[in-house]
């Protein structure tokens, strides 16, 4: 075993996260059947909660089919922005065990938790704690995979969901990896896992027991791909393809903010919020970005850049303050944002920075 490449990666799975979102914030879809998108006419379901997947609802199924399956089924329609939001709360309690996350949707996440901040060894205590975290201070369920690389990770977060957590010790992997069936393979897709079949293949065992040359003539390049993963080796890192650029807080109101009173008070808390992430994250910057999201879907952003390093909430609250004056706000806000960028922590990989510095335009409005 120890000629294996080992590192300690925990894969993380909201639990479906779109349908637990639409739940979370309206009690009252709490314990029923429940679709993200598919109520339009030529609609796809985006999401299942739990209760719809006990019917066979599933996501990509078409809505018409779902609500035969499921007529009490409730549609809800998606709201990207309030789960993109949940999504970066998520990633920074990720960020606060280790910089190597590599998010793979909304919903998942990759971390190379080999080394991490906590000084923790064990991963799969790690996992836990993680998963505590995110429900209480986001609300929602998350289930993991542990294991010494990405592709058992994966496959053993969907061991124990809803709400569980599996580790495949190294010891584990190749016993387990012989029993898996085909299919469950990840990156076997339907109709790869249809041809393994037709040649004989129904496990990881059968998949052992062929030859590279076999495989690479069936498969082409995947082909010895399928060779190392099912010996337990895959070499591939976890990508942080997020380097972080700024740290923010955003809130999506259910009622639209009407008077500057209201927007100030919840302005407020929104700092207070980005205080506290700030000091858990332990970084400094020097721009503050207010971003107001109009009743009409159109956004404003006003930013201001400053020569001190900023951390503080008092710091910040006088920036918004000025940015709040600076132009009138004339119609219902239904999101506000306060975010820092500039920061500290991009002057520590210098090697990285003509990189950050494409992505940068990119994703700061
Ligand atoms: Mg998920």
């Amino acid at each position: 075993m120890t000629d294996l490449p080992i590192k300690k990666i925990i894969h993380i799975d909201m639990d479906a996260f779109y349908a637990s979102v639409e739940q979370m914030d309206n009690p009252e879809l709490r314990n029923k059947p429940v679709a993200v998108g598919g109520g339009s006419e030529r609609g796809v379901v985006a999401a299942a909660s739990y209760e719809a997947r006990k019917f066979g609802v599933k996501s990509a199924m078409s809505g018409i089919i779902a609500k035969r399956l499921c007529p009490d089924l409730i549609f809800v329609k998606p709201r990207f922005e309030r789960y993109k939001e949940l999504s970066y709360r998520i990633r920074e309690i990720f960020f606060e065990y280790t910089d190597l996350v590599e998010p793979l949707s909304l919903d998942e996440a990759y971390l190379d938790v080999t080394e991490n901040k906590k000084n923790i060894s064990s991963a799969t205590r790690l996992a836990k704690e993680i998963r505590i975290r995110i429900l209480n201070e986001v609300g929602l369920k998350a289930s993991a995979g542990i294991s010494i690389n990405k592709f058992t990770a994966k496959i053993a977060s969907d061991i124990n969901k809803p709400n569980g957590q599996k580790t495949i010790l190294p010891e584990d992997v190749i016993p387990f990896l012989e029993e898996l069936p085909i299919e469950k393979f990840f990156g076997i897709g339907k109709v790869t896992a249809k041809k393994m079949i037709g040649l004989g293949i129904y496990n990881g065992k059968d998949l052992k027991n062929q030859t590279l040359d076999f495989l690479t003539r069936n498969f082409g390049k995947a082909g010895s791909h399928f060779y190392e993963i099912v010996r337990g080796i895959q070499y591939s890192e976890v990508k942080p393809n997020r380097i972080r650029k700024s740290i923010a807080a955003e809130r999506t109101f259910s009622n639209n903010l009407r008077n500057l009173k209201e927007i100030k008070v919840k302005l407020n808390s929104i700092s207070e919020e980005l205080e506290r992430r700030i000091e858990r994250n332990n970084v400094k910057g020097k721009t503050i970005t207010l971003k107001i999201k109009y009743d009409d879907f159109s956004i404003q952003t006003r930013s201001k850049t400053v020569f001190d390093w900023l951390a503080k909430k008092t710091e910040i609250d006088k920036i918004i303050d000025e940015l709040l004056t600076q132009k009138e706000i004339n119609r219902p806000v239904r999101l506000l944002g306060i975010s820092l960028s500039s920061l500290y922590t991009e002057e520590k990989f210098p090697d990285i920075a003509v990189q950050l510095k494409i992505d940068f335009n990119k994703k700061i409005e």
